[in-house]
């Protein structure tokens, strides 16, 4: 990694034994880390002397040789398993909360976001409803990037400074209206680092996944194959640009399910 580049890194929920899923789905899965792995990637950071920073911290500091942590979505995990870790380490991180996720079976209370706020995390926004914004006209974008900026600082009593987008679906839109709502970034999920000057409402993001082995997260943090990602998401975001979300999304949920079929040993 270059010195004047960063590296954000995307997290979603932690699984933890014993404790059931948010979700089922394959789709799904594939975005949840085991707390052994999250727990591996963090000691190996602290280990190299790489610090892991907020969103914040990055965009006011611009701490070179800092990796940006983001969890999205407001899983209960976020607060049970990874703030403990990231505490220990010292690190810090940014949460997105989807408003609408609140209170659903493992998500977080919203008394957990304050207490995410409280321990000195970042809290940032992931939507109202986790509705794709490519798909909303602007009343819509509106009401799920600045009613939900609204409500989520009611609830932790600071203001919310940082915007993800659900499924990172970006446009100039987005952007437009989270400017004009306050906000001082977007994240997506577009593969690369970002620069010192990288434009801040359209942040490049690198999900860690479930078949991220500590290898490649530490290839990864070295800004090494970030290029054989990038083809896979050009793949991906072409087919999703050719089929439209809905019928991409249902694509993908049959060919994730029989990729699970054919990896369960039949007796
Ligand atoms: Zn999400």
């Amino acid at each position: 990694m270059r010195p004047d580049e960063t590296l954000y890194l995307m997290y979603h929920e932690l699984e933890t034994p014993g404790q059931p899923l948010c979700q089922s789905e394959p789709g799904y899965v594939r975005y949840v880390l085991t707390e052994r792995s999250f727990r591996e990637q963090m000691d190996w950071l602290q280990r190299e002397g790489i610090r892991g920073v907020s969103v914040s911290q990055s965009l006011t500091e611009n701490s070179p040789r800092g990796i940006v942590i983001t969890f999205d979505d407001g899983c209960g995990s976020d607060l049970r398993v990874a703030a403990p870790l990231l505490t220990k380490a010292g690190f810090g991180a940014t949460f997105y909360i989807t408003l609408a996720f609140l209170d659903q079976p493992g998500y977080l209370l919203p008394r957990q976001v304050r207490d995410l706020a409280n321990a000195g995390f970042d809290i940032g926004c992931h939507s109202l409803t986790h509705a794709y914004l490519d798909d909303l006209d602007e009343v819509g974008l509106r009401r799920e990037i600045a009613d939900a900026k609204t409500q989520l600082e009611e609830i932790i009593g600071r203001p919310v400074s940082h915007f993800s987008c659900p499924g990172g679906r970006w446009s100039p839109q987005v952007a437009r209206i989270a400017e004009q709502a306050g906000y001082r970034s977007v994240a997506t999920s577009r593969i690369a680092s970002n620069r010192i000057g990288s434009n801040s409402f359209q942040l490049a993001r690198v999900a860690v996944i479930r078949n991220t082995s500590l290898p490649a997260f530490q290839d990864l943090c070295h800004g090494k194959n970030l290029w054989k990602l990038q083809f896979r998401d050009f793949i991906r975001a072409t087919s999703r640009h050719v089929l439209g979300n809905t019928l991409y999304d249902r694509v993908r949920h049959v060919a994730l399910e029989n990729s699970v079929k054919s990896k369960t040993p039949t007796r």
